[in-house]
């Protein structure tokens, strides 16, 4: 028998996958009697883009979602087909759910909600995946922040210190935090050896936990850990109000910008065969794991786009395809950060040192040891490029279209 009528309400899952603290759901069991969540297979899943790590712990979070709606005494429908297919059909009291940004689901969202109306449903959308909306911080003429660091400082000014909870549907807010990384955060983020990062990028992603809980719990003993999660905003405003740049680079000219592309190297980069062992235990950390730190993030993204000079969206693909915390706005942004053709991007210039990052950052070689054992057993390959020589031709190639200048 269908779980679905005209007296039920269906609370939508999306990327809030938990029944604590969020926004909609508490609404919708607040209003109705009688709620059923669906989660509709993403299409980037059905069109088997999704790896199996991925796949697993998705399968893994939607187990858990099912059994705490079954403890609340509802239940969990997975709908696998197009969401204005599933909203065509079915009958419902309200549809209620929280806000994406991404322009894809935007556009989605808007359809399922013209659809529902043509039908006399109600639906109703709520915040929750963001600490601060991109509507809510613009610059006094109306336009949107380009550069972090001034909307960092009105986001600061604008956050509530109160945030509200929604704790009706369980009365004690209960995730585990690392509180000892976060207490000490400032200080071992960038060791990469240490490994001493909160690794909440898929909880966030999939919204296991509430970014409110998460903000409160870190705004009395992390500022810095704080400023990460202005970073996510920062970044899903960024694609909110310039959608094009999930294709394009938001700097025009880099849209003829003569890419090497050479397919050989970016397969050694996919694989972790540079040559270049910081940038190599990276790939295959990402590789085996679905994780890489922050740090060789950035060097792996400055060394495809600038060493390289492959197109940064070939890295930002990889990054998709293979990250358990991939998000559109925060991989578009930081990639187009790293390659230098973003609005507020890494000087063209600066072009990270693979040795010098390891020395820096793995002074004691923890990270490389555990990623790239090979290094250490005489099986390494020599590097596949003149790393100086390489880095004298980004630099005239990326001077040469004057790219600081949009
Ligand atoms: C080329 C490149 C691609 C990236 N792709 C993604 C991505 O697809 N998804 C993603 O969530 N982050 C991405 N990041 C940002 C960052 O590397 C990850 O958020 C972080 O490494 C996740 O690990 P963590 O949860 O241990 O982070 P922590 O250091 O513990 O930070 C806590 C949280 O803050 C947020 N955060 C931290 N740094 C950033 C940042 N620079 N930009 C946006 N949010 C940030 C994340 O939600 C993160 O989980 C990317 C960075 C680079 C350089």
């Amino acid at each position: 028998m269908t779980p679905f009528g005209a007296q039920t309400a269906i609370f939508w899952f999306r990327r809030d996958l938990r029944t604590n603290d969020n926004t909609g759901l508490a609404y919708a069991f607040q209003k109705h009697q009688k709620v059923v969540g669906v989660f509709i297979v993403p299409p980037e899943v059905s069109k088997r883009n999704f790896n199996a790590l991925q796949l697993r712990q998705l399968q893994n979070v939607l187990d858990k979602l099912r059994q705490e709606l079954k403890d609340l005494d509802s239940e969990l429908v997975i709908i696998q087909q197009p969401a204005h297919q599933f909203f065509e059909a079915v009958q419902a009291a309200e549809v209620i759910w929280n806000k994406e940004y991404e322009p894809k689901t935007l556009h989605r969202d808007h359809a399922v909600s013209a659809i529902l109306n043509q039908k006399g449903i109600h639906s109703r959308s709520f915040k929750d995946h963001v600490l601060l909306e991109p509507e809510e911080i613009l610059k006094k003429d109306g336009s949107p922040y380009r550069v972090f660091t001034p909307y960092s400082r009105v986001w600061k000014q604008k956050i509530s210190s109160n945030l509200l909870f929604n704790s009706e549907i369980q009365s004690k807010y209960n995730t585990e935090f690392p509180l000892g990384i976060l207490r000490n955060y400032q200080e071992t983020k960038d060791q990469i050896g240490l490994d001493k990062t909160s690794k909440l990028g898929f909880a966030l992603r999939f919204g296991t936990v509430s970014i409110r809980a998460l903000y409160q719990t870190s705004a009395t003993i992390s500022p810095s850990f704080v400023n990460q999660l202005i970073w996510r905003d920062f970044f899903t405003q960024l694609l909110y109000h310039f959608p094009q740049n999930s294709d394009a680079p938001y700097r025009k000219k880099f849209e003829w910008f003569e890419w090497d592309n050479n397919p050989e190297r970016f397969e050694h980069w996919c694989q972790g065969t540079t040559g270049f062992p910081l940038v190599d235990a990276g790939m295959r950390q990402l590789r085996e794991t679905g994780f890489m730190h922050n740090r060789v993030r950035m060097l792996t993204a400055s060394f495809l786009s600038k060493n390289l000079l492959i197109d940064y969206r070939w890295g930002e693909q990889w990054f998709a395809q293979n990250l358990l915390d991939f998000d559109l706005a925060s991989n578009n942004g930081n990639w187009q950060w790293a390659a230098g053709t973003g609005c507020d991007a890494a000087p063209y210039f600066r072009i990270f040192s693979p040795s010098l990052q390891l020395k820096k950052f793995d002074p004691d070689l923890k990270y490389l040891k555990k990623w790239l054992p090979s290094f250490f057993e005489g099986k390494y390959g020599a590097p596949i490029i003149d790393y100086k020589a390489s880095r004298e031709i980004a630099l005239s190639k990326y001077a040469s279209i004057n790219p600081q200048i949009a």
